[in-house]
């Protein structure tokens, strides 16, 4: 397995000859991998702790749920209706 150009953990370059990260410690052993980074750092890694951006935007939006469509089309009605009625208090009021 070749070496990546730059440590995917902290972003130092790896030389060619380098079996590992000269700031990290990564390593192709460790497959660049991050809990080699935490590890090497003393810290205990948590993955819920990681970003998930896929998971942000479902957990958000509910972008990739079914159930969530029907939620947001109700919730479409819901603020067209609030609005029809806002226009409708400013016609009667003016
Ligand atoms: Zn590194």
């Amino acid at each position: 397995m070749r070496n990546p150009e730059f440590c995917p953990n902290c972003g130092e370059r790896i030389r060619e000859n380098d079996s590992s990260c000269r700031n990290c410690g990564s390593c192709t052993e460790t497959g660049w991998s991050e809990r080699a980074y935490y590890d090497s750092i003393g810290v205990d890694y948590d993955a819920d702790e990681q970003f998930d951006y896929d998971e942000f935007l479902e957990r958000e939006f509910n972008t990739s749920s079914s159930s969530g469509q029907g939620q947001s089309t109700l919730f479409r009605i819901v603020a067209a209706v609030l609005v029809i009625l806002l226009v409708y208090t400013f016609v009667v009021i003016f």
